[in-house]
């Protein structure tokens, strides 16, 4: 046997999750990972890098605790919300008896968690709206452990219909879990399911600091759920998930000053958000600009490859979404700086328009 047969048949079968970082580009424009445009500085406190980090800090966990009018006890950090997605999945799924089910188009780290650990994937597509097919999931729920759904949605950006969520919640009541991924909850904060947790055992909420906090480079995350549920995680996670450094920041991060800051940032993406979105509508080339509730926003094309290459070329990196179920043509573009909106408003200023594509 060679080494490469040594490993999992699984494993030797994945395609690694195609992340923006990974996809690579020469961009000085960056607007395909939904970051934060811009950086916020912080100091380390802690001088105690001898000694091992908590599992879960207590100062972390309380903070956010009371950022999510939660308990502590139903409060998990990790190392980013993927992190959370895998151990729901190991610590749910038997591999190769259970499922999980997701609805397309999604994020793309639910399949590639459960095909990691040999979980099988059962899709559900969203209707025309994007919104959920419960008669489709109910069918497909024999056997699924859990149901991820993304709200808002990435890539797609609007929210899942509430009444849904509630009907997906009584259907899979002492079934399955439902993961509801709030990754950008921050910018429609309003819609949060977290006050639903008391009705709804089963009920797993994830939250980051990747997006509106604008630390994706400090990989912190959390899952909130039942007390029930969390031991469970608790069990399957690593003994020290996050560096003392990355817990000193996130405790700062969660600081009255911290949220208050993090508010100030959700403002100027909402504003910018605005303009980019009114602007795109006046674009040539652009046949739809889909509403947000996130700081990135979803447009369709005619034919987007060549847009999306001329402006790859000239360093503006987007997000390629022609190849999900349901969206050809489609790009999505986080909503940046003001300076990076107009980059890439002049840029497709100067695609052909819609109708020169459509009819060469
Ligand atoms: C960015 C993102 C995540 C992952 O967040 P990290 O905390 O950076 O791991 C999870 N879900 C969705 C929908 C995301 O867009």
């Amino acid at each position: 046997m060679n080494t490469e047969q040594l490993a999992r048949a699984n494993v030797r079968a994945l395609t690694p999750y195609q992340s923006a970082r990974r996809l690579g580009g020469k961009g000085d424009v960056w607007l395909n990972a939904n970051e934060y445009p811009q950086a916020v500085e912080f100091q380390l406190t802690q001088q105690t890098l001898n000694r091992y980090p908590e599992c879960q800090p207590g100062a972390v966990i309380e903070r956010y605790a009371a950022y999510a009018g939660v308990a502590p006890e139903q409060v998990l950090v990790s190392r980013g919300a993927d992190e959370g997605i895998e151990l729901i999945i190991r610590a749910f799924c038997e591999p190769g008896e259970d499922a999980i089910i997701y609805c397309p188009p999604t994020y793309g780290m639910y399949s590639v968690s459960a095909q990691t650990i040999g979980v099988a994937c059962r899709t559900v597509p969203t209707d025309e709206n994007w919104q959920l097919d419960l008669a489709g999931i109910q069918a497909q729920l024999d056997g699924a452990k859990v149901v991820f759904v993304c709200s808002p949605n990435n890539p797609t950006g609007q929210l899942i219909n509430p009444d849904d969520m509630r009907t997906l919640l009584e259907m899979t009541r002492g079934k399955a879990l439902v993961v509801a991924d709030e990754a950008y909850i921050e910018f429609c904060p309003q819609a949060s399911l977290a006050g639903w947790l008391a009705e709804y055992p089963h009920l797993v909420i994830l939250r980051t600091l990747s997006k509106a906090f604008a630390l994706a480079g400090l990989r912190c995350g959390f899952t909130l759920a039942s007390e029930t549920v969390i031991n469970l995680l608790l069990k399957v996670i690593a003994p020290y998930p996050l560096s003392t450094p990355v817990a000193d920041i996130a405790a700062q991060a969660l600081t009255p000053r911290g949220i208050a800051a993090m508010r100030e940032q959700v403002a100027t993406v909402l504003r910018n958000r605005q303009l980019l979105t009114e602007q795109l509508r006046q674009t040539a080339c652009i046949a739809q600009v889909y509403d947000s509730q996130t700081n990135y926003v979803l447009v369709r094309l005619a034919d987007s490859d060549p847009a999306f290459k001329s402006l790859w070329d000239q360093g503006i990196i987007l997000r390629d979404q022609n190849k999900q179920p349901g969206l050809r043509g489609c790009l999505r573009i986080t909503v940046g700086t003001r300076e990076e909106c107009q980059r890439v408003l002049d840029a497709l200023s100067k695609q052909p328009s819609l109708t020169t594509a459509e009819n060469p």
